[in-house]
């Protein structure tokens, strides 16, 4: 029996697109046992568990986190890419996180997780953010926004069970968009006074986001909840209100 470390790893080298033979040259093991590993047949070596495949929440009968799911959603539209990779039928999801919020990336991570139990969660390190992300044949599945082009150049409309989704769980939904495309910041205003400018500061949240559609969801979401919000410019939201920036700061809050 093959160790685990070599079982990973070949199950790693297969994911990232190397042919059957090519892993099976590289970790000295044969093509058959790559292929039974894959199929998840191993035991592991306490006997107890098997190599889980993730099950498909659409494709068979599982229970899908809503909570995680909405957090994600919003992760995707801001940050997320779905890519087919070489091997055949696999997609990598990959949320792109700045390496300024390690609190975001680490939650980014156990949203996956969450959302497609058994998964193996990774992360590659890019110029100044970690792409986090996984490997699967369901990412289409589970995100049917999927297509070709960048999401602000094509029609991001959800379907009836994700919709359903982001209004039982708008908060997630919100929090995942603002921690992909928005931010907790500090406005300077000033105004001019007869004795000199005075300063003002204050709290509000911006969402900067290209596609119609994606800033639609989102003011959808905070219509939805009750927080005022307004158009800042064409391509973002702002939610400045006092009363506003305190209901946000209940679910969402600073970047960390
Ligand atoms: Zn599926």
């Amino acid at each position: 029996m093959h160790p685990q470390e070599i079982v990973d790893r070949a199950l790693e080298l297969s994911r990232s697109g190397l042919t059957d033979r090519e892993v099976a040259l590289k970790c000295g093991i044969s093509v058959g046992a790559l292929r039974h590993w894959r199929r998840g047949d191993r035991r592991a070596p306490d006997g107890r568990d098997r190599v889980t495949k993730a099950q498909c929440p659409r494709c068979h009968d599982r229970p899908l986190d809503g909570r995680a799911y909405a957090y994600l959603f919003g992760l995707y539209l801001g940050d997320g890419h779905i890519v087919r990779t070489g091997n055949r039928g696999v997609y990598r999801l990959e949320i792109y996180c700045d390496d300024g919020w390690p609190g975001i990336a680490a939650e980014t991570a156990q949203a996956i997780a969450a959302v497609m139990p058994g998964l193996k969660v990774g992360r590659r390190q890019h110029q100044g953010c970690s792409g986090v992300g996984a490997y699967s044949k369901h990412w289409p599945c589970v995100f049917p926004q999927h297509g070709p082009g960048m999401k602000h150049t094509r029609r991001i409309a959800l379907v009836e069970w994700q919709q359903a989704i982001v209004e039982e769980h708008a908060r997630e939904f919100v929090r995942g968009l603002i921690h992909s495309d928005g931010c907790r910041c500090i406005n300077r205003v000033r105004r001019p006074l007869k004795d000199g400018d005075r300063w003002y500061e204050y709290p509000r949240y911006l969402f900067k986001n290209a596609s119609d559609d994606i800033r639609r969801l989102y003011t959808d979401a905070l219509d939805r909840l009750g927080i005022a919000w307004k158009q800042n410019n064409v391509r973002e939201i702002s939610v400045a209100r006092r009363d506003a920036v305190a209901r946000l700061d209940e679910f969402v809050g600073p970047k960390y």
